[in-house]
């Protein structure tokens, strides 16, 4: 089966072909690590590793590399606002380097807590200096640069396809100055972009590099272009990110890349959309945002988050709130019994080589292949758990392959332990036998109460009253 991706630079659905054979080059847009990451955050990392599975499962090998932003993303869209981790810097009176390690590290924890699969390089901005230099110098060899007001920008008609992933109208933005975006005058298009600041109207900042423009800093858009380079090559498979990234982040790689290499430079592009609040799109710099500490804290297990998100395609926004958590929290709990109740009964892995079970193998299989059709495959999932004819090994070793593209832990659950319980709860449990016989049912309810604080749940069978440790 073909595994086939919604590609955002052709707007369409196509078979994935990699460039070769051996490996496929898949670079991320990491987070900007001024803030912890929200939830919204995570969706799109979710889907980035749901992703990376499913080129997996698919027999691919992937080289993955996520970078993460320590410095050059600044306020606002424009290229006037402030440095991200300075401002959050002088908020909390710690140093620039201070936060980017602290907020680093809180990401890397969620990230781990998801059970997203760490990528092969996690490289940081602010390691890459020279890199990005480099790269600056081989657009000002090719006459793609200027410098004005002590900032070297990108001149985007310099090329002649500026905008081609958003499918900007550049005419009409030319006239139509965007509410809210102050123009800048050192710009002789105001879709230039910088490449290297040395000044910027909030004065010195800490993290600053010397150049062969000055002392200064880069641009957010040429980090993501030299690191990507630097660890896959001046051509790669894929390129992902959440949909915000399109217009100008993304656009703007794209641009100082191919000028750079005069290549063609990402075969495939593939964007995540928001995740939503009650209120609109989540977002890290509005602030009041949910973390998944936050849903810890309340009581959810990040697997809960995890399976909530698969509940929707990845093209489609999703609408967070704690009700339809409640829910996919209910659902996995019901899944992961299922399994504890297959292992009690000595399920274990096997190899699916025929029948009934390789089609819910094949069907999962072409829904994720499917542009990553996580709805269907969980319901191919349910028709597993529902199943009466598969045998409990098959049921089991089809959750195990679900999961190696899930990652919702499926293989970590264990055989619940056997109840032994002690002398004296099962002392209650026959006294609570000879109640009911008696038909005195305060006494058998008083005796069940005493037995649920002991640990242990009576379960009322058809076959006589059994313990069960309470979960
Ligand atoms: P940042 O840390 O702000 O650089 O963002 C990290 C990633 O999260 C980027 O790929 C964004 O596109 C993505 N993102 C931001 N807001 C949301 C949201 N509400 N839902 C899903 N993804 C988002
Ligand atoms: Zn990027």
């Amino acid at each position: 089966m073909a595994l086939r991706l919604y590609n955002t630079m052709s707007r369409s659905i196509e078979e994935f072909i990699p460039i070769t054979a051996k490996e496929v080059g898949m670079y991320s847009c990491g987070p900007t690590v001024y803030n912890y990451a929200h939830i919204g955050n995570l969706r799109t990392f979710l889907f980035e590793d749901l992703l990376k599975r499913v080129l997996i499962a698919s027999g691919f090998e992937v080289n993955h590399v996520m970078n993460i932003t320590d410095v050059g993303h600044l306020s606002g869209d424009g290229d006037d606002g402030e440095d991200k981790l300075e401002r959050a810097a002088r908020e909390k009176k710690k140093s620039a380097w201070e936060i980017a390690d602290y907020y680093t590290e809180a990401f890397l924890k969620d990230f781990d807590d998801l059970k997203m699969i760490r990528p092969d390089t996690i490289c940081k901005a602010t390691d890459h200096i020279q890199e990005m230099i480099d790269l600056i110098l081989r657009l000002e060899e090719k006459g793609h640069t200027y410098q004005s007001g002590g900032n070297v920008y990108f001149s985007i008609d310099t090329i002649d396809d500026y905008g081609k992933l958003a499918r900007l109208d550049l005419d009409q933005l030319q006239t139509a100055v965007r509410e809210g975006v102050e123009e800048d005058e050192h710009k002789r298009n105001p879709k230039d972009f910088v490449l290297w600041f040395t000044r910027s109207k909030f004065g010195e900042q800490e993290m600053m590099w010397p150049s062969p423009w000055g002392r200064g800093f880069p641009g957010w858009h040429i980090e993501c272009s030299a690191m990507s380079m630097t660890y896959l090559g001046e051509q790669f498979d894929i390129h992902c990110g959440g949909i915000d990234a399109i217009p100008v982040h993304h656009t703007n790689e794209i641009a100082q890349s191919e000028a750079a290499t005069g290549k063609k430079w990402v075969n495939y592009w593939l964007h995540g959309e928001f995740l939503l609040d009650e209120t609109g799109r989540m977002s890290k710099s509005r602030g009041g945002f949910l973390t998944l500490s936050l849903l810890k804290e309340k009581g959810f297990d990040p697997m809960d988050y995890r399976y909530f998100t698969l509940g929707g395609h990845y093209r489609s926004q999703l609408r967070f709130n704690f009700d339809n958590l409640a829910s996919a929290q209910n659902a996995r709990t019901n899944i992961v019994k299922h399994i504890q109740g297959l292992l009690k009964e000595g399920a274990k892995a096997i190899e699916l080589t025929g029948g009934k079970a390789l089609e819910y193998k094949e069907a999962f299989l072409s829904a994720v292949q499917h542009d990553l059709n996580t709805p269907k495959a969980l319901s191919t999932l349910w028709a597993v758990v529902k199943s009466s004819d598969l045998t409990n090994d098959e049921q089991y070793s089809l959750m195990l392959y679900f999961n190696t593209m899930l990652g919702l832990g499926f293989d970590e659950i264990a055989k619940p332990k056997d109840v032994a319980a002690s002398d004296e709860a099962l002392r209650l449990l026959s006294e609570r036998n000879a109640a009911k016989a008696a038909k005195d049912w305060s006494r058998a309810d008083h005796l069940r109460a005493e037995l649920l604080e002991m640990g242990y749940v009576v379960k009322d069978l058809p076959s006589g009253s059994v313990l069960e440790e309470k979960m």
